[in-house]
């Protein structure tokens, strides 16, 4: 028998505990076959793509892991207007996708540059980065629907997205289930022929490309900003960076009522982000501001005895606090524990709670 395949080696916190079986579906179909009997036999399944936003348990998984390594980008038609339908299948590396659309001199993903993981998952979470989100330009997906055993396509309307969730990540969470109800086969999006340019929506970006937010700057550019602006927050993977060996943002940025406001600090970073359903004004504060100003800096670790301490096998890390880092030989409990002291330590310092945003499998916060 085969050496059981440990998650470690799939997840890019590099942490998490072995499987005990593991299929790597090499096509769509495959996919589909191998969730369907394992569905039907009531196996636990968990899909993976590139494990960036999944924290695995160190006991592993009592089931089967079922690996999406199929990948492909293919214009699907050229449109009226100058816009192009573009599909990318669910194992294809996003980030080689987003140089692919920038090659074509296509507009609408550049900002997302940098970004780990598949194709598949963005749509899970709406996955976002300065200033821009999937939602923005995604046009629908081909999924396979675990509850009504069939292939269907979701709009975007129907995927109803929000800030880093989307109908595919609350059908996660409402569930006891390890994947969410509809698996995404492939994504497609709409981008824009706009003489290779690109609007610029994120102040610091624009301050980094010496354009006024609003502004439009050369394609290329934009994508090269982007990708040197993550790298010095720790947020692009690299093997030798171990500030990169994490999840990226541990935590969601918290939306609350406006009212907060009045029990924080007045320079506390606080952006408006709608109304809820009873019309109450929303904003969005900055996790990363709220755990600095908690007492968790750059590079916060714990002990064995969950003292803090330097040089410990976990920590925040060096670049930004928002990440939980595995220094080398980090477990997921090591994790856990520090997440668990900032959210706590946030909590007790300004009473807001956050949240996790990677996808916690055998383990809880
Ligand atoms: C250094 C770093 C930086 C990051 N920066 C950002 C960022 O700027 N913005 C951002 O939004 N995220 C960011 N992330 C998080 C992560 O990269 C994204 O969420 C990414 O989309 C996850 O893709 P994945 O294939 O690795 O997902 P996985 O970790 O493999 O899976 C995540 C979840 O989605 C499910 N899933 C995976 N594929 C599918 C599918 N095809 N159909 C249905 N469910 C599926 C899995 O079951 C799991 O529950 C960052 C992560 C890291 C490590």
């Amino acid at each position: 028998m085969s050496e059981p395949v440990r998650l470690a080696e799939y997840t890019t916190s590099r942490v998490g505990g072995p499987a005990a079986d593991w299929i790597e579906a090499t096509s769509a179909t495959e996919a589909v076959e191998a969730i369907r009997a394992l569905d039907s036999s009531g196996t636990p399944l968990l899909v993976l793509g590139g494990g960036s936003n999944t924290l695995m348990a160190d006991v592993g998984f009592p089931g089967t892991v079922v690996r999406l390594a199929f990948s492909g980008a293919q214009v699907v038609q050229e449109e009226a207007g100058g816009t192009t339908l573009v599909r990318l299948a669910a194992g294809q590396d996003w980030d080689e996708a987003v140089a692919w659309t920038v090659q074509q001199g296509l507009t609408g993903l550049e900002a997302l540059s940098g970004i780990p993981g598949s194709a598949g998952a963005t749509p899970v979470q709406n996955v976002g980065a300065y200033g821009a989100d999937v939602s923005q330009s995604l046009v629908s997906v081909q999924a396979w629907d675990r509850v009504a055993g069939e292939l269907v396509t979701l709009t975007n309307e129907d995927l109803r997205f929000g800030y880093r969730d989307s109908v595919i990540k609350r059908s996660l969470l409402a569930s006891d289930d390890t994947t969410p109800r509809w698996v995404v086969l492939s994504v497609d999006f709409r981008l824009h022929h706009t003489g290779r340019t690109a609007p610029v929506r994120f102040a610091q970006l624009a301050r980094a490309l010496g354009v006024e937010e609003g502004e439009w700057a050369p394609l290329e550019t934009v994508r090269h900003h982007v990708l040197h602006l993550r790298a010095a927050k720790g947020m692009v993977l690299d093997a030798q960076d171990q500030d990169t060996w994490s999840t990226g943002s541990f935590f969601t940025n918290p939306i609350l009522p406006a009212s907060v406001r009045a029990h924080l600090p007045a320079d506390t970073p606080a952006y408006g982000a709608g109304q809820d359903e009873d019309g109450e004004k929303l904003v969005k504060l900055s996790a990363a501001w709220l755990i600095d100003r908690a007492g968790f800096g750059k590079g916060f670790g714990l002990g064995p005895d969950e003292q803090a301490i330097a040089g410990a096998r976990a920590s925040l890390s060096t670049k930004h606090t928002l990440a939980v880092t595995n220094r080398g030989n980090a477990s997921t409990a090591d994790l856990l524990a520090i997440a668990r002291t900032v959210r706590d330590g946030v909590e007790a310092q300004w009473g807001v709670r956050l949240h996790p945003e990677p996808v916690l499998v055998g383990c809880l916060l």
